[in-house]
């Protein structure tokens, strides 16, 4: 007995068994992990989670790994902060933010993807893994590997930001930037994946790797006092995390951990790459592809894997998806950063400026919980903000110098102004 009992394709259904495969031979379907749920209820309990390590690790039992963790222990069990300030500026009361700017090692929700993918490869007995990558998924990957002691290849777009290459780099992956967007990268791994015996963390064990963010779900619902938000605010680059965030809950649901799953869950794009946002408003069923242009980097997947399911999952679960300008994007950031204090990458600014919108167009009541999902750090995309946020002032060292500037600037902090 054990809580796997295979993979199994999300369309015919059928079974395949849980090695390095993501797409079914006979619909081209994606595979995904099935579990035996009688199984794992009988081995988990709130008790046993809550007296777990702190860390993505407390919730083992709903994960697609067969022995103990190996890598990634640090990633996971982010903060959850009542955003009371930026509530406030948008009228809500029970507004959280779910921050995985601080997320370990490498200050995004990918860690936590990655921690899963990792000991998944290490037990089917990889000894070098790989990724195609927007920028986060590379960092994460890379500083695994690493500490891993895995041979290790990371794709990216040749056009990414300066602190996210860097973020590769001083890991010493190989770092492969190819001449085209994502979606270039992705296709090119493919057939990479094809030839040689590498864990592709978001292609060949996609199916264990993608697992890994029903812990965002677990988290904020254990955070919330083992309950459900009434809203949730997600990203959409491929449409995993959103998909895997409505599975978290569901499965919460099932283990009894939690009572009936009403949140509503919304998907955030930005618009200059917005393939999900336009299938949802123009009321399609299927995603046409888009060529990216936004500074949502992270975000920038313009043939996205999982849309039609984000697509699917969006509107069962009764919500809606919108998308961001870039102006918006940079807006959102500066607001989330000034009001709570945190400086988040721009997928971040993305998801601040699609709450914003919700909230607007009154999606939300006002004493409705609502959730969003920080993904990154803005430390890694300063090129988006540093145009717009001013310059320090400029003193001699003498306490004469700083009382002229403070008297020029009217004797108050600039964000008194
Ligand atoms: C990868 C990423 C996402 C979205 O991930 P998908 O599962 O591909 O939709 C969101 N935010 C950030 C910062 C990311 O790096």
């Amino acid at each position: 007995m054990s809580k796997i009992k295979g993979l199994q394709c999300k369309e015919c259904k059928k079974s395949y068994p849980t090695v390095a495969l993501h797409v079914c031979e006979f619909c081209f379907g994606p595979l995904e992990v099935a579990y035996d749920y009688d199984y794992i209820r009988a081995h988990i309990s709130k008790e046993k989670i809550v007296s777990g390590p702190k860390s993505l690790w407390r919730y083992k039992d709903l994960l697609p790994i067969v022995g103990e963790p190996t890598v990634g222990l640090s990633g996971g069990f982010t903060p959850l902060i009542h955003a009371k300030n930026l509530g406030r500026r948008l009228g809500l009361d029970e507004l959280y933010i779910k921050n995985d700017t601080v997320n370990s090692p490498t200050l995004s929700f990918k860690d936590r993807v990655v921690a899963v993918a990792l000991t998944r490869a290490k037990e089917l007995g990889f000894d070098t893994v790989a990724c195609a990558s927007t920028g986060n998924l590379a960092n994460s990957v890379s500083a695994h590997a690493a500490a891993a002691g895995l041979q290790c290849f990371v794709f990216i777009p040749y056009d990414l930001e300066a602190g996210k290459i860097l973020g590769n780099l001083i890991y010493k992956p190989t770092v492969v930037a190819v001449n085209g967007t994502y979606d270039d990268v992705n296709r090119l791994c493919s057939e990479v994946a094809g030839e040689f015996p590498w864990a592709f963390v978001n292609i060949n064990i996609r199916p264990y790797y993608a697992e890994g963010s029903k812990t965002l779900a677990y988290e904020t619902a254990e955070q919330l006092g083992w309950e459900t938000p009434d809203h949730v605010v997600v990203p959409i680059a491929s449409g995993s995390l959103l998909t895997k965030i409505s599975k978290g809950f569901h499965e919460f649901e099932q283990m009894g951990f939690i009572g009936k799953v009403t949140t509503r869950i919304h998907g955030a794009q930005a618009e200059g790459c917005s393939p999900v946002a336009a299938a949802f408003k123009e009321d399609r069923a299927f995603i046409r592809p888009v060529k990216p242009k936004t500074i949502a980097k992270s975000l920038a997947i313009g043939n996205p894997a999982d849309g039609f399911y984000a697509l699917k999952t969006t509107r069962e679960s009764n919500g809606v998806i919108e998308h961001a300008t870039d102006e918006e994007v940079v807006e959102g950031m500066m607001l989330l950063a000034q009001t709570e204090g945190i400086f988040a990458e721009t997928a971040g600014g993305v998801t601040i400026a699609v709450l914003k919108k919700l909230a607007k167009q009154g999606v939300f009541a006002k004493n409705s919980r609502v959730v969003a999902y920080i993904t990154g750090n803005g430390l890694k995309t300063q090129e988006a903000v540093v145009p717009h946020v001013g310059v320090p002032w400029q003193i001699q060292p003498k306490l004469t110098s700083f009382q002229e500037a403070l008297k020029a600037a009217g004797g108050k902090s600039v964000n008194k102004e």
